[in-house]
């Protein structure tokens, strides 16, 4: 079925749009681009600015910046601030994002501990003189994963483990209408 032609932005112009991961696993992004032929009447309506579609490494003012992911160390928590500052519109998408999903069940751990655990101690797979990480380079980790409203205002949430291409088209196809949306429970799931 052809999908509707999103009316014109009330801005008058394309909407910029970032998206980005931080500590996820980039299915959001894979249900983002599971919107199939929408994308093409999208690309109308939409520039795209950072993202891991455009290999923009900073992210400039955007009308929406789409987050995937929540916060497990100090870059992580760099990039959501600058995308708190360029976008006026706010969006945590999926579970990760929200609560902390999956990352965020090593919160009941010590880190220093788990580094130890999986890096040193002679573990069976690991090659000789294997140690922990600490090239300067590698952002530190946090003592826990966060979820992205404990460190900055988020205005819209997308919950699902991914949230379904349908949810994330509604989301756009309403934003581009000037419309603030809301996921319709019934799209919602956490396979
Ligand atoms: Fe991956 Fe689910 Fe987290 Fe999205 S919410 S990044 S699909 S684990």
């Amino acid at each position: 079925m052809v999908p509707p032609e999103p009316s014109p932005s009330p801005a008058g112009r394309p909407l910029r749009v970032a998206t980005v991961s931080l500590a996820g696993c980039f299915g959001c992004h894979m249900s983002l681009l599971d919107i199939d032929e929408r994308l093409f009447t999208l690309a109308g309506h939409v520039q795209l600015d950072r993202s891991p579609l455009t290999d923009i490494k900073r992210c400039g003012p955007c009308d929406v910046g789409l987050i995937e992911g929540g916060l497990c160390n100090a870059e992580n928590v760099e990039v959501l601030r600058a995308f708190r500052a360029q976008c006026t519109l706010l969006v945590a998408v999926g579970a990760c994002a929200i609560n902390g999903g999956l990352p965020a069940l090593r919160n009941g751990l010590d880190v220093g501990t788990l580094m130890t655990e999986v890096y040193a101690n002679n573990r069976p797979g690991l090659a000789p003189g294997s140690a922990i990480p600490n090239d300067p380079e590698l952002p530190l980790p946090l003592a826990r994963v966060h979820p992205l409203h404990e460190v900055v205002h988020i205005d819209l949430f997308l919950p699902g483990c991914p949230p379904s291409a349908e949810v994330i088209w509604d989301f756009l196809h309403a934003v581009v209408q000037g419309h603030i949306p809301q996921a319709d429970p019934a799209l919602i799931r956490y396979d």
